[in-house]
């Protein structure tokens, strides 16, 4: 294990919540606390068993004085998240009182930690590997339980699994080289070689495609699904957003302490996060083509995942109607025909005409019909159903699509370098470099400096 100086944060978020924790990890984590700590029973901490609790007050060694009744646990290192001797304080007080306790802990010998400083500890000391700690991150800011989900899969280190085969594969491939470059003379080995080579390196890359594959889904479930509503004025924009807002289960904004200062608005649609972009500016949008004119508008909306277009059923098609359609071609449209309890003058065999392969769901937002059906649309539009799975590995992280992508592009060119007969050791080398892409992804070999960064992203106290 690694030597370094003792933390201290706050570990709960900031604001609300019953209990709030401060908690210590490191060398000197007992006897910092044993220095403030004065337990019921009387016993020191320096005496007692790892992972009890004990019932107690922080008093400040300087005046003596009580500042909090505590719920105070011990958990001795390797047996911990850091591996290091970790405390964790419970208090019961308010955000005054927890920040005193964390201001003595300090005074007494611990030092603040910096965001993500837990976590990389527990990196560091090789408790987890760097996809399952970057998992952490996610899982802090997972926005619907499916996101949780995907988020806890790789905390446990599924990718970092599915990575690890992955290298052992091109490891046994490289051998294959090997055997190759020492014995060249021998032709029945470079034939086979040829052969294994090839039949590995291509179950490489296949497995590398469906990894790939998951990422955009992945992404979506991570960060939400940009989503622009739509249609002319008055044809029941504001009404849909309200009614998305209300129906969703969750309405999610950042936890205080991310590095995100903006509060995005966020509502939980079977499962499929819907990052409702530039909520306040939707008013804007009515009249966007008019205004910015229809090559303008597509570029803006191009930034969308999700574009749910509106239209009025108690109206015929219009021009603009059709603008819009034009506008948003090649990209992920629902189609909403609303206001059905009002008589129908919208053709839907035309509005079917111009969604194409897009879906139309009918709504009456103000008798509330329909919502299920758009939900249900949704929902089906990103997932197809293959999300429920739970044992799929989802590619999220957008640091390991990019590595991942990079890692594709060097088993391609081994593979295009074996079939057309290059030297074996510029093979080697292609591989080697599929082989170092894949590591870093787990955090092997990864610059210091990356490190920093990436755990600076966390928030403070994880
Ligand atoms: P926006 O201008 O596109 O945002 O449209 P709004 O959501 O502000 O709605 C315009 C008007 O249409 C409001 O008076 C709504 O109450 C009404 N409206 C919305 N949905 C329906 C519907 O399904 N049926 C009827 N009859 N009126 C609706
Ligand atoms: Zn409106």
């Amino acid at each position: 294990m690694l030597d370094f100086d003792t933390i201290a944060a706050i570990s709960t978020p900031m604001g609300e919540g019953a209990i709030a924790i401060v908690r210590l990890s490191g060398e000197e984590a007992i006897t910092i606390a044993d220095r403030i700590f004065k337990s019921v029973s009387n016993k020191r901490l320096t005496d007692v068993a790892s992972h009890t609790i004990h019932y107690g007050h922080i008093v400040d060694p300087k005046t003596e004085q009580v500042v909090e009744e505590v719920m105070l646990s011990i958990m001795k290192g390797p047996k911990t998240f850091t591996r290091e001797d970790i405390i964790e304080i419970n208090c019961h007080g308010g955000i005054v009182s927890v920040n005193r306790v964390l201001q003595l802990v300090i005074a007494n010998g611990a030092r603040l930690a910096e965001p993500g400083e837990f976590t990389k500890r527990a990196f560091l000391n090789g408790r987890v590997d760097l996809s399952q700690a970057e998992a952490v991150m996610d899982l802090i800011r997972a926005k619907t339980d499916k996101a949780m989900n995907m988020a806890i899969g790789q905390m446990e280190g599924r990718l970092s699994k599915l990575v690890r085969h992955l290298r052992q594969e091109i490891l046994e491939t490289l051998a294959h080289v090997e055997v190759n470059i020492d014995y060249p003379e021998y032709d029945d080995v470079e034939e086979m070689t040829h052969q294994v080579l090839i039949e590995k390196a291509s179950n490489v890359r296949q497995e590398i495609d469906k990894l790939l594959q998951t990422s955009h889904q992945g992404k979506i479930l991570r960060e939400g699904l940009a989503t622009v509503i739509i249609g002319r004025p008055n044809v029941g924009k504001s009404s849909l957003l309200n009614s998305l807002v209300q129906d969703a289960k969750a309405i999610v904004t950042d936890i205080p302490g991310t590095t995100r200062d903006v509060i995005e608005e966020y509502v939980n649609v079977r499962g499929v996060p819907l990052r409702l972009v530039d909520t306040a500016g939707i008013r804007e949008t009515e009249d966007i083509v008019e205004r910015i004119g229809v090559e303008r508008s597509r570029q803006y909306l191009k930034e969308a995942d999700l574009i749910l277009l509106v239209l009025n059923f108690n109206e015929e098609l219009t021009d603009e109607d059709k603008k819009l359609f034009e506008a948003v071609k090649g990209m992920d449209v629902i189609v909403i025909v609303n206001k059905t309890d009002l008589e129908q003058k919208i053709n839907l065999e035309e509005v079917q005409q111009f969604a194409g392969d897009h879906p139309v769901v009918t709504t009456s937002l103000l008798q509330e019909q329909g919502i299920d059906q758009l939900e249900e649309a949704i929902a089906a539009l990103f997932f197809g159903g293959t999300i429920e799975s739970q044992d799929l590995t989802y590619l999220s992280n957008t640091r390991h699509i990019a590595l991942l992508t990079q890692a594709r592009g060097a088993i391609d060119e081994a593979i295009t370098g074996i079939e057309s007969g290059v030297p074996i050791d510029i093979v080697q080398i292609d591989l080697t470099r599929t082989w170092e892409l894949l590591g870093e992804i787990i955090g092997d070999a990864v610059h210091e400096s990356l490190i920093d960064q990436l755990f600076s992203q966390f928030c403070l106290g994880k």
